[in-house]
């Protein structure tokens, strides 16, 4: 039985570490990093094992050995759509096709994004949704934050390592968890604004200015960049509807989580049981 796992965060990565365990040919596309979602985060300090918490970074390079020591075949593409044809699962790729018998989803979550409308056109390239990428190259600039959750605030601790950070809440109380929130309130270069609503984003003098209304005066806000972290949501390639009925399609992780549960160990949970399951029911080769 060929399986294949579409996505390489903390779920995919479990499961097709299992399904390896159980002697299965199993595949694993990715189209990004190893790791997944957790690059983005400053540190995990709710998975067992790691009692001094571990950074994103450190967690994902664990993974990624991890995967590459059992000999797992990893392809880095992504997977545009999933169909079924004559009881095989057909997976389009960028450039071509791969087939398999069962077939497990891991794909995460995207970030909900602004409307473009607020958006300049030349102030596009200084926003961002998540910050894997640029956390590294962002040295002593001014960055706004937008948003009053777990990430906004995990956002803000790793960027003020280098940078002055300006968390911008729409409402007047934090979302995040206490233990972020306290972390965020004792480094004195976050600084947190309030009942805050951002109407336009413009680029003026190599600076990004905000256009905002507090207690129904226009204030500015001008930065270097702008992260939006206002929430995410499910992110699934198009999937036929035979596919998605299918017994032998698994969807595991924060793609099939609600918002307020999705976390690396109930991911990597649901990664265990997926692979246990396909080995419980010993199909046979169809
Ligand atoms: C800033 C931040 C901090 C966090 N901190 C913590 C924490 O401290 N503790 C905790 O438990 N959780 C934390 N989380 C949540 C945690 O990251 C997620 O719950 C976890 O990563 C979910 O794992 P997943 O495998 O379901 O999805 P993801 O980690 O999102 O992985 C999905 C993977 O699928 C790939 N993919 C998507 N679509 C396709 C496609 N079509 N083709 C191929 N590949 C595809 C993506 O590139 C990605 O690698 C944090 C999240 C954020 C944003």
């Amino acid at each position: 039985m060929k399986v294949i796992v579409i996505g390489a965060g903390p779920a995919g990565c479990a499961a097709a570490m299992q399904l390896w365990r159980f002697g299965f040919d199993v595949e694993l596309i990715e189209r990004n990093c190893i790791g997944g979602l957790l690059q983005n985060a400053n540190v995990i300090e709710n998975y067992l094992g790691f009692p001094d918490g571990i950074s994103g970074d450190m967690f994902c390079k664990l993974i990624k050995e991890q995967i590459y020591k059992l000999g797992i075949s990893v392809i880095y593409d992504e997977v545009k759509q999933i169909e079924i044809i004559d009881n095989e699962f057909i997976l389009s790729l960028t450039k071509n096709t791969k087939k398999c018998d069962i077939c497990i989803v891991a794909t995460g979550t995207k970030p909900i994004q602004l409307s473009e409308v607020i958006i300049e056109e030349e102030a596009r390239k200084y926003v961002f949704y998540e910050i894997s990428n640029i956390k590294h190259q962002i040295n002593n600039c001014k960055v706004a934050v937008l948003g009053s959750g777990d990430a906004a605030f995990d956002y803000a601790i790793s960027l003020s390592k280098r940078n002055t950070v300006s968390i911008i809440m729409r409402g007047d109380n934090p979302k995040a968890i206490r233990t972020l929130v306290d972390t965020c309130n004792q480094i004195n270069n976050i600084s947190l604004e309030k009942n805050i609503q951002l109407i336009k984003i413009i680029r003026i003098n190599d600076k990004l200015l905000l256009n905002c209304i507090k207690d129904s005066e226009l204030v500015n806000f001008d930065v270097d960049y702008l992260i939006v972290a206002i929430g995410r949501e499910k992110n699934l390639p198009k999937i036929s509807e035979e596919a998605l009925k299918s017994d032998r399609l698994f969807l595991i992780g924060d793609v099939a989580t609600e918002k307020n549960i999705r976390q690396a160990s109930i991911a990597v949970g649901q990664g265990m049981e997926a692979a246990m399951n396909v080995y419980l029911k010993n199909w046979n080769k169809l």
